[in-house]
């Protein structure tokens, strides 16, 4: 009964818009790698089922990142980057049955399920096989409205943006998302220390979600120094310069010689998890967060370690959407702290020094508002 009233209600929805959009609009366009410029571009169709959305914040990612870098296999230049949005829906498209409505404010994550694969069935959504990605197969979110397709609507990551979250924040919850997937993995809790290898954005919301799951100790590792003072701001108990220090004997020197219990590798160096199956404690996890370099994804890791003292050694991709929720939750309670991680906060005008500060590492998270 509850279904048939809904499916009326969207019915009178359909074709609905709010007035003033215009024909056209600005959007940072990828040309080519390492070339980009702020355009004039159409503003989107309202897609058959999908939702036309006026961006108010979009996070740059790491991933946008290597795209500009390198160039992406499901990315065909000329293309508008993006994937990490907050905004507020303009318009619905035809046929349209989501529960958004026109003005509400959300926040959209990146990742589409196919929800016919059998690893969703089971709720491990980060399995399902035919995952699509707004910025990837579809335009992103760094230009003033972005369409969200009927599959995102149907089974991606929307959620409504908490009110008193600022849209810079409340755009940033897909990369905590994998964060809290990572640490639900390694089951961290009170009586547990943490190891983070890598100081970058990633690093630091595994600072906080650490944290925030009960850690007692949260310590921060990284070889470059000027990358581990950004991220100062999130106070872990220690912080580790392995350009200069030995982290295994820091380490240990901070556990009483037992090391820490969960070790995350937040970073793309094939030596990390040689060194966290060294550094972990007896029983402990090591969360293997960091993609490794094509070619060289097969370092030396001493199994012996591994099977004689017990240790998990957990793989860790992409989320769920729970993870997305919760991700959302903890930055709407501040227990992730977006203003420190979002160091830069620009219009689209400051395209160029953006991506620039976010390219060499002086920005931990850039975030545009068109
Ligand atoms: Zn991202």
């Amino acid at each position: 009964m509850g279904e048939s009233k809904r499916v009326d209600e969207a019915a009178t929805l359909t074709g609905d818009r709010q007035p003033g959009i215009p024909d056209s609009m600005r959007a940072i366009v990828l040309h080519d790698v390492m070339k980009w410029s702020l355009d004039t571009v159409p503003v989107p169709e309202v897609p058959d089922g999908g939702m036309l959305v006026r961006v108010l914040a979009c996070g740059l990612c790491g991933s946008d990142l290597r795209t500009i870098r390198s160039g992406h296999r499901h990315v065909r230049f000329p293309w508008v980057l993006g994937h990490e949005i907050c905004g507020d829906v303009v318009a619905l498209g035809t046929g349209y049955t989501g529960r958004w409505r026109i003005a509400d404010r959300l926040s959209i994550g990146p990742v589409v399920y196919d929800p016919g694969d059998p690893y969703c069935v089971e709720g491990r959504h980060e399995l399902s096989a035919n995952v699509r990605e707004i910025g990837q197969q579809w335009p992103g979110g760094l230009a003033e409205y972005i369409a969200i397709p009927a599959e995102s609507v149907a089974m991606g990551n929307i959620l409504p943006a908490p009110e008193a979250l600022e849209p810079e924040y409340a755009a940033i919850v897909e990369p905590g998302s994998s964060v809290v997937h990572a640490h639900e993995r390694a089951r961290t809790t009170i009586g547990d220390t943490v190891l983070v290898m890598g100081s970058g954005p990633i690093g630091c919301l595994h600072v906080a979600i650490a944290r925030a799951s009960g850690a007692d100790r949260v310590f921060m590792s990284d070889i470059v120094a000027a990358r581990l003072d950004l991220a100062r701001a999130f106070e872990p108990d220690a912080i580790i310069d392995a350009s200069r220090e030995d982290v295994a004997a820091r380490v240990a020197e901070l556990t009483d010689g037992l090391g820490p219990t969960v070790v995350i590798t937040a970073n793309p160096s094939p030596q990390a998890p040689v060194d966290a199956v060294k550094m972990v404690a007896k029983g402990g996890r090591v969360v293997l967060f960091g993609g490794l370099p094509h070619g060289d994804s097969t370092p030396g890791v001493d199994l012996n370690i591994v099977h004689y003292q017990n240790i998990e050694l957990i793989g860790l991709s992409r989320f769920a959407p729970r993870h997305f929720r919760r991700s959302l939750a903890l930055l709407a309670s501040g227990r992730v702290p977006g203003r420190k991680l979002v160091t830069h906060t620009l219009p689209l005008d400051d395209a160029d020094a953006g991506i620039r500060a976010a390219l060499d590492g002086t920005a931990l998270k850039v975030v545009f508002k068109p």
